[in-house]
């Protein structure tokens, strides 16, 4: 049984811990927030994130996950110390690499055997050299330790299932031994025949960035697809059923919507392009979805603008959906801030509501108002907007939504309402690329 450290207890590290202490690891999760750290000691999860409470408390029972905010103390006991603290956007759109360093350091004073040191978060390829110097310098000389990138794949909303039956495990080393302490912590997965892919650190680095920045471009491609549609006369469900058919291509990450949010595809995405340009390179796909993104969020704005005859002053809006996506309370870059910004500055008002994001985004915005359910929001609203595709919007009874809301005006940004019944009530709408008159 390996004891693992892993260093920030967010949405990766305490879905990580609690993941890699169900393989049967000896996992404590130590974070610089005391008051998280205290949260979790008495049983509160701080984070939404389905089937995580029961992973977590089903560990904690049996001993093997701790939770700690006495960082160098932990960090004595470890075989294996993960990092996974934040690696926000500069404001040049570089990875901050902060907390990294200042990790390094912590880990590098205090440890007293050899360790393996491991990356989780995501990190510009060349940070593993980077934290290697960290360590090599601070560390005692007879001291041994090995490094590994080990970057993490999971989406927020289903990151317990993502991280317990991963696609594939990345794990990026230059020894042997890595590889093998590695193989131990994964130990299931190497059981179950998961694909793990050996690398070395930069390949592995690479992988991470090279897949979100794919998966940004397919959100972006769509995006200028299902606006294409919208002036062609097609409709862009079809259009992506037609092409997700083809299995080079996939139907995932084919869903035109309001612009990608989120804490990862964002910030990577232009910290990847950094990336090139400081190699002497361009990536210009991944450009060209950097600005498509930042347009496909105005062009909703300017849709519900269109929809208000360009006069939203005084306009009761309902924003229904605040996080990135459905199933997490995160809202970092959620294009919902967009939309409600805009809102906003052209003197309109927001009634918001989302099923767990509330709170959050009242951090941001404390002005606006806040509902418990998608019918507080739109009672007397003069239109609504989905910004998440919340199941429970899906199943919106649409006859009850004209009835509450003052004028049947609707922004669909998901594409989650049916055309039909929207036209057959009388609902001035409008979406993302789909043909209005099904
Ligand atoms: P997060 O903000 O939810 O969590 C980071 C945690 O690190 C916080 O609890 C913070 O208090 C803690 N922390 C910061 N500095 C610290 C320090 N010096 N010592 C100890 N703890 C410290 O971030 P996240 O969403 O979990 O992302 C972590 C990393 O993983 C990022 O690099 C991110 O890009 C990457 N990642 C995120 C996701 C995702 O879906 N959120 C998926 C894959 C990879």
């Amino acid at each position: 049984m390996n004891r693992i450290t892993i260093i920030g207890t967010g949405y990766v590290g305490l879905v990580s811990g609690a993941g890699l202490s169900d393989f049967g690891n000896e996992v404590t999760c130590v974070d610089i927030s005391e008051q998280k750290i205290e949260m979790l000691n008495n049983g509160f999860i701080p984070i939404h994130e389905p089937g995580l409470d029961d992973l977590i408390k089903r560990n904690v029972k049996s001993g093997r996950l701790k939770f700690s905010s006495k960082i160098d103390k932990v960090i004595q006991n470890s075989d294996v110390i993960f990092i996974a603290v934040g690696t926000p956007e500069n404001p040049n759109g570089d990875a901050n690499l902060d907390a990294i360093k200042s990790v390094a350091k912590t880990i590098s004073e205090n440890i007293k055997n050899y360790v393996v040191i491991c990356t989780k978060s995501t990190v510009p390829v060349g940070s593993g050299d980077l934290i290697i110097s960290i360590v090599k310098k601070n560390i005692k000389s007879n001291i041994n330790f090995d490094y590994v990138s080990n970057p993490e794949f999971l989406r927020e909303g289903s990151a317990v299932k993502d991280f317990l039956w991963p696609d594939r495990v990345v794990i990026g080393a230059t020894s042997d031994k890595a590889f093998s302490v590695m193989k131990e912590v994964y130990g299931p997965l190497y059981i179950n025949d998961k694909p793990i892919l050996h690398t070395n650190i930069q390949t592995a680095e690479m992988i991470k960035y090279a897949a979100n920045a794919f998966l940004a471009v397919k959100i972006s491609y769509i995006n200028e697809v299902a606006n294409l549609c919208e002036e062609v006369g097609a409709d862009v469900h079809l259009v992506a059923k037609g092409m997700g058919q083809d299995g080079r291509i996939s139907s995932k990450f084919l869903h035109p919507g309001p612009g990608y949010g989120g804490s990862c595809f964002p910030k990577d995405t232009k910290a990847f392009s950094l990336l090139s340009k400081k190699n002497g390179l361009s990536l210009k796909i991944v450009d060209a979805a950097i600005e498509v993104n930042e347009k496909q969020k105005i062009r909703m704005f300017n849709k519900l603008n269109k929809l208000f005859s360009f006069n939203l002053k005084s306009k009761k809006i309902a924003i229904l959906g605040l996080a990135f996506k459905p199933n997490t309370d995160d809202i970092r870059e959620s294009p919902s801030i967009e939309m409600i910004n805009l809102i906003l500055k052209n003197d309109g008002e927001v009634d918001a509501y989302d099923p767990i994001s509330n709170n959050k985004m009242s951090k941001i915005f404390p002005n606006i108002t806040y509902h418990l359910s998608w019918e507080k929001a739109c009672q007397m609203a003069d239109g609504v907007v989905i910004m998440t595709e919340w199941n429970e919007f899906r199943g919106m009874d649409l006859i009850l939504l004209k009835k509450i809301l003052k004028n049947p005006i609707v922004l669909d940004t998901r594409n989650i309402l049916s055309i039909q019944k929207l036209n057959n009530l009388g609902f001035i709408f409008d979406n993302v690329g789909r043909i209005q008159n099904e």
